[in-house]
């Protein structure tokens, strides 16, 4: 199915789609709880109202709230390093905890267990990798296998000279853990073992914790039948930077879709339901909620889930097909009948929030750029460089137009096609 040049051509004429990318990059991080999320949120369910003609329905998402009150990081020598706290990072006592610190390198299972008799007591210091890779050790993995072999907290050296990086603890809100904070690489080499021994540091982390409130938005423009294609995107981010790719870029190309798609739908054969979820960044806590309110039957009529996250930042696109195989030939030939290059990748990775649809059973894919390219941008995301320049208009409009060639054939995918998108 190839779509109309009409359609394509309106988002790459699209003067809303950077508008609507810069503004969201101009409250800034997004981070769950905060002022900057709330303002987007608002701004979202605006937008989507325009952008859809249908009025917004908002769910209430309940979660665990935290905040970050101080992060200190001392050096042995007495000097004072930045630092950022991992998000639901547990507090330190009030007065600080004070460790060796034991580099075990890049965090993976083996180095964990050469090391295992250095951990208990101590600090582990890891490093954090590039996320949209085959191979990857997610940093919550890192943080578990430091928790379970005893150590004291948990350090992770971002991949950019003099940045801190961020992202999340994995811990539970209300539940116990080891301090959690992000460093930049300079501050890792000065922790390196010497003849002297384990080099010593004091950790400081205050923290508030609360249950907290936000929204997931949803925009139901209907198609002829009650079946539905899901076009999601998260709205919250991280306070180091304005989370740009991730997520602003997602969030404007679902727009810019809508916009090119909305006066369309009702002639298709199935609805497009837009959904912007928060609290991604917190363990997809805003789409499990939406998915797990589902009744068997609402989630049976739903024929599939595109989620776009972090869609600019890299000049190739991926589709995480969430072992899915059978959605894979409809996607390829869907890209390729409309000019596009698309990689699909099978393995269910659950970071992000196409993870929840495919647990319980829908097919879902997660659209990424820059997977598996070391030199993309997207190596940015979660430090203080991931900024509205690192999002080329070209290739924000390019994941747009493909999401849109992509979600209006599976509007339009007859039932037998449909049928073989839930085989894997
Ligand atoms: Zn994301």
């Amino acid at each position: 199915m190839i779509l109309s040049p009409d359609l394509t051509g309106r988002i790459a004429a699209d003067p809303d789609l950077m508008r609507d990318f810069e503004q969201l990059c101009a409250f800034g991080g997004r981070l769950a709880g905060t002022e900057s999320e709330r303002l987007a949120m608002d701004f979202v369910a605006e937008r989507g109202a325009q952008a859809s003609q249908v009025s917004c329905r908002s769910l209430p998402v309940s979660y665990g709230g935290w905040r970050a009150l101080r992060a200190e990081l001392r050096l042995g020598d007495g000097s004072s390093v930045a630092c950022h706290p991992l998000v639901r990072s547990i507090a330190t006592p009030p007065g600080g905890l004070t460790a060796e610190v034991v580099d075990i390198g890049r965090g993976t299972p083996e180095e964990f267990e050469a090391h295992r008799g250095e951990i208990a007591g101590r600090f582990v210091l890891v490093r954090h990798e590039l996320m949209f890779a085959a191979g990857t050790i997610h940093r919550r993995r890192k943080y578990d296998m430091a928790r379970e072999a005893g150590a004291l907290g948990f350090l992770i050296a971002g991949p950019l000279p003099n940045s801190l990086v961020t992202g999340s603890s994995g811990r539970e809100v209300g539940t116990p853990g080891i301090p959690a904070i992000g460093i930049a690489p300079e501050t890792a080499a000065r922790l390196a073992r010497t003849a002297r021994g384990f080099p010593r540091a004091t950790l400081r982390l205050d923290t508030e914790e609360q249950q907290a409130e936000t929204r997931t938005l949803l925009f139901d423009i209907p198609g002829r039948e009650d079946e539905w294609v899901v076009l999601s995107a998260h709205v919250d981010g991280h306070d180091l930077s304005e989370s740009a790719i991730d997520n602003a870029s997602g969030v404007a190309a679902a727009l810019a879709v809508v916009r090119a798609l909305a006066a369309h739908v009702a002639n298709w054969r199935r609805g497009l339901r837009l959904a912007f979820f928060s609290a991604e960044e917190w363990a997809l806590t805003g789409s499990a909620l939406y998915v797990a309110q589902l009744s068997e039957q609402e989630r049976s009529r739903i024929a599939l889930n595109v989620n776009l996250d972090s869609v600019a930042g890299g000049p190739r696109l991926a589709a995480l097909t969430s072992g899915f195989a059978g959605v894979e030939p409809f996607l390829l030939s869907v890209a390729d009948a409309n000019g596009h290059d698309l990689r699909c990748v099978r393995p269910l990775m659950t970071n992000s929030d196409h993870a929840n649809f495919a647990l319980a059973g829908i097919p879902a894919f997660r659209m990424v750029a820059g997977y598996d390219d070391p030199a993309a941008p997207v190596r940015l995301v979660l430090t203080a460089a991931d900024t509205r320049d690192k999002v080329p208009r070209a290739e924000l409009s390019a994941a747009a137009q493909l999401a849109a060639c992509l979600a209006a054939a599976a509007c339009q995918a007859d039932g037998q096609t449909a049928d073989k998108w839930r085989a894997r």
